[in-house]
């Protein structure tokens, strides 16, 4: 799908990139040849855990934080691709959601998912465009954020806010050579599940195979997708193949949402 020489001498931010789909893009990419890898996760020792062999700058810090990405625009120079992903999930209907819950989601999720675009996209309007092309963005939404499903009120808002961000960022950039998409997964294994009661209530009574297989049961595929999965569609979106693919929400998601 990819000519793998083409990531040779180019640079990729990777957000949430110490756990599950982060990680696995920040793979995905290395296993490209990518040129630098510039990782940014709140979590220290995930990061350091990563084995990658292309030249790494690990970032630790809050995405949410404008002073982050401040801090960061220099490092950002020649920027070619990026994978916004640091996102956190939290339970809770509408009518019982605390506003510090609300908040904080808003905060990683949205502000985070903003200003990071707004970082890559600066640091890619700054350089030349290479035969009309200057980058590729892929920010990481949900399937909640498109089919509404009750019990994650502020998650699944704030992930229709991160696809509508894509679409209009693609809009606004995409006569600049910079492409913007978001992916839309549904269940995917990986760490995020464990901030849910329900889920560790679960694997508790029955361990986490049966529980991840009683949830995939009403996803038409069976099961739950793995991090490499999705890893390989977001760096589908990311590279050349895409050329023509900007402000699409490509829902990965085994047909739950049909
Ligand atoms: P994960 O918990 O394995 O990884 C998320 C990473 O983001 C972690 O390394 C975490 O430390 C980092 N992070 C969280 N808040 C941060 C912050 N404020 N600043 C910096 N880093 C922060 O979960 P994942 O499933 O790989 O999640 C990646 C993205 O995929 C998230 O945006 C999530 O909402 C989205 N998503 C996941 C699923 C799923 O089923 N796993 C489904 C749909 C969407």
């Amino acid at each position: 799908m990819s000519d793998t020489s083409a990531y040779t001498t180019r640079t990729a931010l990777v957000t949430g990139a110490a756990s599950g789909i982060g990680a696995a893009s920040a793979r995905w990419l290395d296993r490209q040849g990518i040129g630098r890898l510039i990782l940014v996760d709140r979590d220290a020792a995930g990061l350091d855990a990563l084995e990658l062999s292309c030249p790494v700058q690990a970032v630790v810090g809050d995405v949410a934080e404008e002073a982050l990405w401040t801090g960061l625009d220099a490092r950002l120079e020649g920027l070619d691709h990026a994978v916004l992903n640091a996102g956190i999930a939290t339970g809770g209907a509408i009518a019982d959601h605390s506003f510090e819950d609300w908040r904080r989601v808003m905060a990683v999720n949205l502000d985070g998912a903003f200003l990071s675009l707004r970082a890559a996209l600066g640091a890619m309007r700054r350089r030349e465009p290479a035969a009309g092309r200057r980058g590729s963005i892929v920010l990481t939404a949900s399937v909640t954020g498109i089919r509404p499903v009750a019990g994650i009120g502020a998650y699944g808002i704030a992930k229709a806010g991160v696809a509508h961000m894509a679409r209009i960022a693609a809009l606004e950039v995409a006569g600049e050579g910079i492409r913007v998409n978001a992916i839309a997964p549904g269940g995917v294994d990986t760490a995020i599940w464990e901030s849910s009661a329900d889920f560790r209530a679960g694997v508790e009574r029955h361990g986490r195979d049966a529980t991840l297989q009683a949830m995939a049961a009403t996803t038409p595929r069976g099961r739950f997708a793995t991090p490499d999965e999705l890893a390989g569609e977001i760096g589908f979106l990311l590279s050349d193949a895409a050329a023509n693919i900007t402000g699409t929400v490509l829902v990965s998601d085994g047909g739950y949402s049909l």
